[in-house]
């Protein structure tokens, strides 16, 4: 079996990402960075966002596992001092791989007939560049509403307890094969409604996004913003592609979600 690692880049991750090298290769795992078939990510669920972008282009082939060397994270559930019966489960291959919905991003621009599709594991926002963003909402190719305030975010199920539940949004299971849009700060009064609550839609819906005015948006697909000028239409619907994570042991995702938001009894 080939793997790879990444690291937060702090000391202590990069202490045990030498660790974990050392262990899997001493146990005849051999380390490959361009084709791995597990790939060990050791920091907290931002550095797991950031090993799932370098390997976007050959999810089928790779399962995921996350050693946290801060707080508990949601894909970074090992802690470091169970290095050893992680690498030790590793060379037995003794993992069953889950798979997450993720969400295709596609942009379309009116300079031109080339579109930008995107995956997310947690979600894409979207910002206006300068003022209020007012965009038309379209689910699946009817209006739905004019959006005023200051962004809409659209997240996966494993990235609901993300961004998407700090604006209000609700926790999805990631079993569950959906999307969900979320508003932050709409402007709603006598003249300007939108609906308020956050929407969720199953995986053969679509959500498109259409600029009223402004043509430029600030957006995010995770940690990657970018501004894209000459916008069109965002397109948002449920990916065919999945994230796989390699798990060892039953850690529900409910627990996951008792023990970082409302207490933990790991005492990590
Ligand atoms: P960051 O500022 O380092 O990360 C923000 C926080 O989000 C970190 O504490 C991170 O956990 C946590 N996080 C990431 N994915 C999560 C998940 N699926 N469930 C629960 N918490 C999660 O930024 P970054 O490392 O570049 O990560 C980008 C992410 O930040 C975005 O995908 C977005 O979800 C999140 N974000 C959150 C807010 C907010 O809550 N107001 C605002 C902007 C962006 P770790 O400490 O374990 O890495």
């Amino acid at each position: 079996m080939k793997f790879a690692v990444q690291s937060r880049n702090d000391p202590q991750s990069n202490e045990i990402a030498n660790r974990a090298i050392s262990y899997l290769t001493d146990f005849g795992l051999t380390f490959d960075e361009e084709k791995p078939d597990i790939v060990l990510s050791i920091g907290g669920d931002g550095t797991l966002l950031h090993a799932f972008h370098r390997y976007t282009h050959m999810l089928a082939d790779v399962a995921f596992v996350g050693i946290h060397t801060g707080h508990l994270g949601f894909y970074a559930d090992w802690k470091p001092a169970d290095l050893e019966k992680l690498v030790i489960a590793i060379s037995k291959d003794e993992f069953r791989a889950i798979e997450y919905p993720l969400l295709e991003v596609t942009i379309n621009y009116q300079t031109s007939d080339e579109n930008f599709t995107y995956l997310a594991l947690n979600e894409s926002t979207v910002k206006s560049s300068e003022v209020t963003l007012v965009m038309d909402v379209e689910l699946n190719g009817r209006r739905f509403e004019r959006f005023r305030g200051d962004g809409l975010c659209v997240s996966t199920p494993s990235g609901s307890t993300a961004y998407n539940k700090a604006l209000g949004g609700a926790i999805l299971h990631p079993s569950l094969d959906a999307l969900q849009i979320t508003e932050m700060a709409s402007i709603n009064n006598r003249v300007f409604r939108t609906v308020g609550s956050s929407l969720i839609l199953p995986s053969h819906h679509s959500c498109v996004l259409k600029p009223v005015k402004a043509e430029d948006f600030m957006v995010t697909v995770d940690h990657v913003q970018l501004l894209h000028k000459n916008v069109k239409s965002i397109q948002y619907r449920v990916a065919k592609e999945k994230v796989r994570f390699a798990r060892f042991k039953a850690f529900p995702f409910w627990q996951r979600v008792h023990d970082s938001f409302i207490d933990s009894d790991l005492k990590d």
